[in-house]
């Protein structure tokens, strides 16, 4: 096999062709209004492709023709394993198309090529694998009732979901989205993220190619514009929600203004990471915490942002940690060898400088706080580190960019206090070599998931993800999942 380095993706990207329409009633369309958006790469700053710019019109077509598959049951009304066979063709082309995908997200959303190849694509299709093996073994109940009674219950799909998902991890979101839901059986309207919507619009085409039924899975570029529509529209069954807490609360509100869809929000985190002093491997929690906030150019939602340390270790532990950062050298993410990428566009490179300069006022600054490769046309940040208290501005909000607050804690109940005192309740981490604090602190720690003793890890489908407080409600991941895209049916058979 051919080397893969800078130089060959370079070439793979220059002749690379890029689609930009959406994806309509099983076919590829222009906007209704012919309006289009210009595709910007972060690694440079250039234009990828000019992409369809969906409104009112293109999102009655898209859950109109979903709408249609639906009420007709070319899916939905299928045998299970005749979906699960679909699927897993589908899955199959993703992973044949692995090279193209991967470069149309590293191009896109400027993560590192290293990451797309081996996390981002085949995580996606390792999760419509997933629902799809589990699709035709999941069945109903047959409950106790009266003597003259035959009672049911049975999940049923719910008819149209449409997905709004970040850009983040572009693919890999939709998919924890449209794997369960299509599998369930409905139809699926997905709106990528303006700021990342190649690989969306490619994967709708292979579906196609796969033989998902036309008007099943539907992909819609575009503004915040089509997210809004969606979450108004009346023939819209359950909205999938994977973005800012901002966004999820004005989703919930267009909800309670329209028919109620099911919402499901998957929201924000001010993850923290807490060391104590009987940390059963310092440089493991220190190469971990690094990962946990540089990982992704640090845009993770499970950002491990807030990094509590006991006042005793502290000096040894900052030590090593700066040490692991220096693992993120922002670079051009199309070179293997690199590790951090360029931060999505402009405005997210703006937003983060400004919680830097907001930093420095408040703050002592141990690493990076720079903007870098600024002559390459793109957007880099350094791996940035605070010195900081749990109440500065910093280390409340999340940033969604490489920038740590370390905060400094004499006692667990402080720790367990300040890891909880957030508005966000995504994720947490704990690091100890003593089982009962490893268990306590864990059943304390408001958060859907705590790691002890490792962070981010837990790459397979087994855990329910998602959040407590306002970074959501509901799981993605797991046979739970299939709970969001399902209504419960109680039949009762009278038999005399
Ligand atoms: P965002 O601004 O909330 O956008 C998310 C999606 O919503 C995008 O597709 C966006 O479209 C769309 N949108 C924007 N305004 C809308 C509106 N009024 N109505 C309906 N849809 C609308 O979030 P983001 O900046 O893309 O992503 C970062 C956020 O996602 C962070 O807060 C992060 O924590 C969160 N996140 C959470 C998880 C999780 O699983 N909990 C995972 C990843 C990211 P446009 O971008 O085209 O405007
Ligand atoms: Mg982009």
């Amino acid at each position: 096999m051919e080397k893969r380095t800078l130089a060959y993706w370079q070439d793979k990207a220059a002749t690379l062709s890029i689609e930009g329409r959406a994806f309509i009633d099983g076919a590829s369309r222009d906007a209704y209004s012919g309006r289009t958006f210009d595709c910007v790469s972060p690694i440079d700053g250039r234009v990828l492709a000019s992409v369809a710019d969906c409104g009112a019109a293109d999102v009655d077509a898209a859950v109109a023709a979903a709408r249609r598959s639906f009420e007709q049951g070319v899916w939905a009304g299928r045998n299970p394993r005749e979906r699960k066979a679909v699927l897993l063709r589908w899955a199959a082309l993703m992973r044949e198309h692995l090279d193209e995908l991967a470069l149309l997200e590293t191009l896109d959303a400027g993560k590192p090529i290293g990451d797309t190849t081996t996390v981002d694509v085949p995580g996606a299709a390792y999760c419509v694998e997933w629902f799809a093996e589990a699709i035709d073994k999941v069945g109903g109940e047959v409950v106790p009732a009266d003597h003259h009674l035959v009672g049911l219950v049975t999940r049923e799909p719910i008819g149209v979901v449409a997905a709004v998902v970040p850009w983040n991890f572009p693919i890999l979101m939709a998919s924890w989205k449209f794997g369960p839901a299509l599998a369930a059986g409905n139809s699926v309207v997905l709106k990528p993220s303006e700021k990342s919507p190649l690989t969306a619009i490619r994967v709708a085409q292979l579906a196609h190619e796969a033989g998902i039924p036309a008007g099943v899975f539907n992909v819609l570029p575009g503004g915040g514009e089509p997210g809004k529509l969606l979450a108004l529209h009346r023939d819209v069954d359950c909205l999938a929600f994977t973005g800012s807490t901002n966004v999820g609360k004005q989703i919930m509100q267009y909800a309670g203004q329209s028919n109620l869809k099911r919402v499901w929000l998957e929201l924000g985190g001010k993850s923290p990471n807490i060391v104590l002093p009987d940390c059963p491997d310092l440089d493991r929690a220190a190469k971990a915490a690094a990962g946990a906030i540089f990982y992704n150019m640090g845009e993770m939602c499970t950002a491990g942002s807030r990094l509590l340390v006991h006042r005793d270790i502290k000096d040894v532990f900052l030590a090593k940690l700066l040490e692991a950062a220096k693992a993120y050298k922002p670079g051009n993410p199309l070179d293997p060898d690199v590790s951090m990428g360029a931060i999505v566009d402009k405005l997210q490179l703006e937003r983060v400088l400004g919680y830097i300069e907001a930093g420095r006022k408040d703050s002592t600054l141990l690493l990076g706080g720079e903007r870098v490769n600024a002559s390459s046309g793109g957007f880099y940040v350094e791996p940035t580190v605070f010195d900081t208290r749990h109440d500065a501005r910093i280390a409340r909000e999340e940033i969604f960019g490489p920038v740590l607050s370390v905060i400094t804690f004499d006692t667990i109940d402080e720790a367990v206090r300040v890891a909880n005192d957030s508005d966000y309740g995504l994720a947490a981490a704990v690091w100890t070599a003593n089982l009962t604090h490893a268990h306590e602190i864990s059943r304390r720690l408001r958060a859907g998931t705590v790691w002890v003793n490792c962070y981010d890890e837990g790459g397979d489908m087994n855990f329910p993800f998602g959040g407590f407080k306002e970074s959501g409600n509901g799981r993605d991941k797991s046979l739970h999942a299939l709970e969001k895209y399902t209504e419960l049916k109680s039949t009762l058979v009278r038999l005399r």
